[in-house]
């Protein structure tokens, strides 16, 4: 990666403080014991297996604390200029009901309860009575096709599904015989009984009956509560199991990553179909009691910038895919907006280019701070802090609480490489709060996801001298050339430097006598065209920059690049496409890939 100025923070004195000021004393100082005990302000011996759950920590805690009244949720709907508050003391309130409502379906203790729904205020309160009643939640997405939740109902065993009439009567009652354990599908959006489809229930008249209060049964730290399936980037996607300790995680990493404070406004674009919309969007804000804003519409450049601006959002958290559109839709756009409230800007799902962080300070004013993190392990594990500087390009370093290493595996024997700048996969080592408990059906799987010790990530990975991690690449993504290791990252950033580039994805393509070459598929900016003027221009830059090795042999202009619903770019399906072979599970592709240019 190329040496680009790092990013200087400033020591703000007397003004706004970084809940994490000097991060190596805190690192060296931090257990998860005190972080409990901070926590649920002595109340709880999480090390003794008492009482430990994430509704009552994100919700009812904050009543307990003078909270109540303070705006928990503000949601933004799609259509119109409509906007809703929601008090801590009512989140509480319709959580309870909605405990009460499961509890007197006779649904208790481990049974799972999905939601396909959009992001609407009900999800909240499904999500923190279902934890409260110690149900485990399962949010599902709801682009996904019939095929893609039939597969998810049926791994989860779902008993409950809180839907939309609409996304009911298209998607699930064709295949409802088919889901056997499915006991209850309950609609958000049906009021009156004569309406309900058969086999459905209205969640406003059972809410409407449910007693508004529920005493939350006591929770071990380790009973199961969160299930997320994984976004399906290298292969079909993994049912991963959570506990409610996760939530010692969220606090942790909301207090130091995200720098949240009481007070602040926080805005978090995933939606909660994913991992990253329920860790971040929905629970770790709540559990410091900030203001969570939640908008129901899908992506439009000038409607975030208006957000930020309108809702004068102090700490936003979003995605690569999410920037890299922001960048294309021009500089020109933020400057009419008063971005002045955003204090901090942070990123997770993919790498963060270095191009990205750069256009942020030049564009935006700040930096975006890259985040890395999985499906697996719950929270944020390695981050930009805000007090610390930043090398564009590189993850950060991991968060308090949790060790990061460099590892290679030789003959089912972990070697941890310690040098600086060496290559090998990212590693974990277990006990850090939120690590995933099991892979859905798949044992076996997940006891190969473990080594003397260590939870094995699947990403590549260095570390530098500073200790800052620079992502390689994911395992599977890694090109063999020549004898040399390509990581994609490196290659693709460079590749954005170029202005016509707007994305960009390498692969490795089979050659006879190198293994593997380098090949690129391009999407252009508009205003661009596909030509080869523009192809001779992108390869001399790679050329320049990688050294003739590295550079891409090729570079195949297309439309866009197929990426799975979450953002992520797909390498797995460009090399299958390139060769030809089976596609494998397509269940969280985005959109189908059109071909603008010829390849070389
Ligand atoms: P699947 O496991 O089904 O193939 P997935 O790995 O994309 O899908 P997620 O758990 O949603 O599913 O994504 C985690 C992965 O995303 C990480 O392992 C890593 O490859 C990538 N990722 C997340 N954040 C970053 C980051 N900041 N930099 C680089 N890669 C990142
Ligand atoms: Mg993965």
């Amino acid at each position: 990666m190329r040496n680009l100025p790092v990013i200087k923070k400033q020591r703000l004195e007397g003004e706004f403080q970084p809940n994490l000021q000097r991060y190596d004393e805190t690192y060296a100082s931090f257990s998860w014991r005190d972080l409990a005990q901070e926590l649920t302000r002595g109340h709880a011996d999480v090390v003794a297996d008492s009482s430990l759950n994430i509704a009552s920590i994100a919700i009812d805690q904050n009543l307990s604390n003078g909270r109540g009244e303070h705006i928990a949720v503000r949601w933004l709907a799609a259509d119109g200029d409509i906007r809703r508050d929601f008090t801590f003391a009512q989140l509480a309130e319709f959580s309870d009901r909605f405990a009460n409502v499961l509890r007197g379906l006779g649904i208790g203790a481990g049974d799972v309860v999905c939601t396909v729904l959009g992001r609407i205020p009900e999800l909240y309160a499904v999500c923190f009575g279902a934890l409260k009643n110690r149900s485990i939640f399962c949010p599902l997405f709801t682009a996904f096709g019939p095929e893609p939740l039939r597969m998810r109902l049926d791994l989860s065993r779902a008993k409950v599904l809180v839907t939309s009439r609409n996304l009911y009567e298209r998607k699930i009652a064709p295949m409802r015989p088919s889901l056997s354990h499915l006991a209850h599908v309950i609609l958000v959006d049906v009021y009156q009984e004569q309406m309900l489809p058969e086999g459905t229930q209205s969640y406003g008249l059972l809410m409407a009956r449910a007693d508004p209060n529920f005493t939350i049964p006591p929770t071990r730290p380790e009973d199961p509560a969160l299930l997320h399936f994984t976004s399906g980037t290298t292969g079909t996607p993994k049912g991963a199991l959570h506990v409610h300790q996760a939530v010692m995680v969220h606090y942790a990493t909301a207090k130091y990553v995200l720098d949240l404070h009481p007070g602040d406004v926080y805005w978090c674009t995933a939606d909660p179909g994913w991992v990253t919309g329920t860790s971040y969007g929905i629970i770790a804000p709540l559990t410091v009691g900030v203001t969570l804003v939640v908008d129901e519409a899908e992506f439009d450049a000038a409607r975030w910038y208006k957000i930020l601006q309108d809702q004068k959002v102090n700490v936003w958290y979003t995605a690569p895919t999410a920037v890299r559109m922001l960048m294309k839709s021009g500089d020109a756009l933020p400057q009419s907006y008063d971005l002045s409230h955003l204090r901090h800007a942070v990123s997770v799902g993919e790498p963060l280019n270095p191009e990205a962080v750069l256009w942020s300070q030049r564009v935006l004013g700040r930096p975006i701070h890259d985040t890395w993190w999985q499906t697996e392990t719950g929270g944020i594990m390695v981050a930009n802090f805000p007090a610390m500087d930043i090398k564009p390009g590189s993850m950060g370093r991991p968060v308090p609480g949790v060790e990061a290493a460099i590892v290679s595996v030789v003959n089912g024997v972990l070697q941890p490489l310690a040098e600086p700048d060496v290559e090998g996969e990212l590693a974990l080592r277990v006990g850090w709060p939120s690590m995933f408990r099991s892979y859905l059906n798949q044992e076996e799987r997940y006891k190969k996801c473990f080594i003397d010790g260590y939870y094995l990530t699947g990403d590549l990975a260095r570390r530098d001298a500073d200790g800052y991690f620079w992502f390689v690449g994911r395992a599977d993504d890694v090109i063999k050339s020549a004898g040399h290791l390509i990581g994609p990252f490196e290659v693709e950033s460079v590749l954005l430097e170029h202005p016509a580039v707007a994305e960009a994805a390498v692969i490795g393509k089979p050659d006879p006598l190198l293994m593997e070459v380098v090949k690129a598929f391009v999407a252009l900016k508009s205003g661009f065209s596909p030509d080869e003027a523009t192809r001779k221009e992108i390869m001399a830059l790679a050329r320049r920059r990688l050294g003739p090795a590295v550079a891409p042999r090729e570079i195949e202009f297309v439309a866009d690049l197929p990426k799975t619903k979450s953002g992520k770019i797909m390498r797995r399906l460009l090399k299958a496409r390139e060769l030809g072979l089976p596609e494998g599970d397509t269940s969280t592709l985005e959109r189908p890939v059109v071909a603008t240019g010829g390849s070389r």
